[in-house]
């Protein structure tokens, strides 16, 4: 295992200390592994204070087309913090995806994505593979800019604006320094989208040469997504446009063992919001089979972020020691290799066996 084991103390947080956070529980898998998430934190220690939040399918099916209630955005602007599990976007006109709204409307304008191999617990190809993406957040396809021109002609814009490419660019480089990481690889496709991906590698260029101490290199997306799948270890931080990096996020964690594994932080400049990087997975909801370890990573990201790093730390540890004991939910397990097969609430008690 990669990781170092890091010693945690076993001093909990005071009551006044904790930290109000938005919570949402979401729908399909989402009730079950922010149960399983919330009682791990809980029996860490974590200083936090959930406030749930009515957000998603429910809401949708109110006749609210945006998917969150007008309580809910005052819970998330006076916390400033929500951990969040999956919604589905209902199929449909007049639905807004409430992720991207969520995403535009605080300004969480980088997705941090971090991947790593588990090997040789989890089943990977690419034992030594460790890569963050960081996607730009709020702009590109996913700006939410689309048109019916007529009945069988429609149109979505691909907004790139030089101010949202500095600053994810520069939060690369600047996630690379504080973090150790040697290199940024950047991806376009700006032989066929000269101005709007041309705008992006352009503006990676200029930053970039203020971080000399750091390796850069450009890719065109198609074939970068290639060589991720075939030589992911050649990569170390990646930054990306919004939809690149949606889908090339997804292939990374699959190619350690599972999206069900990989956690996202979504940061802005007041507001920031922690989820698992997969959707509601709707096929096996209900069943108490959903792997909550993305969710459990992206709250561990939470706990540094508002300054708990001793917690993160436990829980981190934690969950790498029940991975390692070979307890493992279906989508990761495999025979020889894992030790029990286990669901999600087992999973969450293993974790908190190791706490
Ligand atoms: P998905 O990520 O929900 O599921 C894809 C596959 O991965 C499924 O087979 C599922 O069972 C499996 N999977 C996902 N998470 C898992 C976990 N934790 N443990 C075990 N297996 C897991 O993708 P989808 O089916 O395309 O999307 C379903 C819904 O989720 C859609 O409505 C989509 O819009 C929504 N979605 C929401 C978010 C979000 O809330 N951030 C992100 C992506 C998709």
């Amino acid at each position: 295992m990669k990781s170092p084991s890091i010693q945690s103390n076993t001093s909990n947080i005071s009551e006044e200390k904790a930290v109000k956070i938005a919570v949402a529980r979401g729908d399909g898998i989402g009730p079950e592994i922010m149960d399983a998430t919330l009682k791990i934190l809980d029996a860490a220690g974590a200083g936090i204070k959930p406030e749930f939040i009515d957000v998603g399918n429910a809401v949708y099916l109110s006749g609210n087309s945006s998917g969150i209630t007008a309580d809910a955005w005052d819970v998330i602007r006076k916390n400033k913090i929500i951990l969040k599990s999956p919604i589905t976007t209902p199929q449909g006109k007049g639905y807004k995806s409430l992720n991207v709204t969520l995403r535009k409307s605080l300004g969480l304008f980088a997705n941090v994505r971090p991947v790593m191999s588990l090997s040789p617990f989890v089943q990977t190809h690419f034992p030594e593979m460790d890569v963050v993406v960081i996607r730009e957040n709020e702009e590109d396809l996913y700006a939410g800019i689309e048109h019916q021109q007529t009945e069988d002609v429609v149109q979505c814009l691909k907004l790139i604006t030089r101010p949202g490419c500095e600053r994810i660019v520069r939060y690369a480089f600047e996630y690379a320094q504080a973090y150790d990481r040697s290199k940024v690889t950047c991806m376009v496709k700006d032989n066929i989208m000269k101005l709007t991906d041309g705008l992006f590698h352009k503006v990676f260029d200029e930053i970039g040469a203020e971080y000399p101490e750091i390796k850069k290199e450009v890719q065109i997306i198609d074939i970068a997504t290639a060589r991720l799948a075939s030589r992911p270890e050649d990569y170390d931080v990646i930054v990306t446009s919004n939809l690149y990096g949606d889908i090339i996020s997804d292939v990374a964690a699959e190619i350690v063992g599972s999206v069900g594994l990989a956690g996202s932080a979504n940061i802005g400049t007041e507001v920031a919001m922690f989820e698992a990087i997969h959707g509601s997975a709707p096929d096996i909801a209900g069943l108490n089979l959903a792997n909550p370890s993305g969710l459990i990573n992206a709250a561990v990201m939470m706990l540094a972020h508002i300054g708990q790093q001793t917690v993160a730390d436990r829980v981190k540890n934690a969950w790498l020691a029940t991975i390692e004991h070979g307890y493992h939910t279906t989508d990761i397990f495999t025979q020889g290799r894992s030790t029990k097969k286990v669901s999600t609430d087992d999973f969450a008690d293993q974790v908190i066996a190791r706490l």
